[in-house]
């Protein structure tokens, strides 16, 4: 297939400069096509439980392999999705394809692994966008249980009345809601109350330099405690050491996401990561029985 290609294929440049030389014209117009000629493809990224260390669940994030500028970041074409209205389309696509991949390769063996996608401003603001959501749930025989979604602040801008009623009616339809890129711009715990999220994510700018900053760790934990409070979940993600990984720990963070355990992965690789993790487990229990 074309994904297949785009991947093996040798490039003589950095696909980044490719991407780079190109305008947001020619992107945005193969963009157009990406999903007729297979170069999209959804990753998943661990995200564990810190105490039991415990995959529990996993984030899909996009990937496009073009057959014309090699492996395009998201950073560089989502921003072109959302401003050109194509996100409305491939982020219907992403919540399909995800829930495809994870009934063909995890739910024989890892039932219980939730999914987490990630959703724009254009997207919830569509007028179709609870129906469409609904029809796939449906049509796919979905537990709306085993999948959340990330959304953002910002996303509340334009009409936090009507974003509000959006997550409101996910919540009732059992998907869990998580508030990504939580410490980055106006985060504010007020708008938290006040949306109806269960869990939020800290920004991967705000983990960076945290070990080398004791302020930076006295407000993550004043975030994580008044969190705990209103009853949500905190995820750290972008945790790359050991050392961040620790601190997370000891500042009693509850979920885990970062290079340090494992990048975003192909479902196949993603499955085998999963098998590898019981394995060790299993070997670990078996270990332990045998000391008795
Ligand atoms: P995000 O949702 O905040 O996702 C986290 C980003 O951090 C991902 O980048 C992930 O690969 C990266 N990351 C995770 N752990 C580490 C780490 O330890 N170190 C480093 N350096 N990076 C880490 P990615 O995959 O490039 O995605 C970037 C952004 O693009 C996402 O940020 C999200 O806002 C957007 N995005 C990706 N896929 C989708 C999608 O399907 N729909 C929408 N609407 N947005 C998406
Ligand atoms: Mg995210
Ligand atoms: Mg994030
Ligand atoms: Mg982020």
């Amino acid at each position: 297939s074309a994904k297949r290609e785009g991947r093996n294929r040798v490039h003589v440049f950095s696909t980044e400069i490719q991407a780079e030389n190109a305008t947001q014209i020619e992107l945005e117009n193969h963009l157009r096509q990406a999903i007729k000629y297979d170069e999209l493809e959804v990753y998943f990224q661990p995200i564990y439980d810190v105490k039991t260390e415990k995959i529990i669940s996993a984030e899909a994030l996009l990937r496009w392999h073009s057959n014309k500028f090699g492996n395009v970041s998201p950073a560089v074409f989502i921003p072109i999705a959302e401003e050109s209205g194509l996100i409305v389309e491939i982020g219907e696509w992403v919540i399909k394809e995800s829930i495809r991949l994870k009934q063909q390769f995890f739910d024989l063996h890892h039932p219980d692994l939730k999914i987490f996608i990630n959703l724009s401003s254009r997207q919830i603001n569509h007028p179709q966008f609870i129906d469409h959501l609904t029809l796939i749930l449906q049509e796919h025989k979905v537990n709306p249980y085993d999948y959340g979604f990330e959304v953002t602040e910002t996303m509340m801008f334009d009409n936090i009345h009507y974003g509000k009623k959006i997550l409101q009616t996910m919540k009732d339809l059992g998907l869990t809601l998580s508030m990504d890129d939580f410490g980055t711009g106006y985060s504010s715990l007020s708008t938290l109350e006040e949306l109806p999220v269960q869990k939020i994510k800290i920004d991967k700018s705000f983990i960076d330099d945290i070990d080398q900053k004791p302020s930076k760790q006295t407000i993550l934990k004043a975030i994580i405690d008044m969190a705990h409070a209103l009853d949500l979940k905190v995820v750290a993600e972008g945790i790359e050491t050991r050392e961040q990984k620790n601190l997370m720990q000891a500042l009693n963070v509850d979920l885990i996401q970062g290079y340090y355990y494992a990048k975003p992965l192909p479902a196949t690789d993603f499955l085998l990561h999963l098998e590898e993790k019981m394995e060790l487990k299993e070997k670990m229990e078996l270990k332990e029985k045998m000391a008795f």
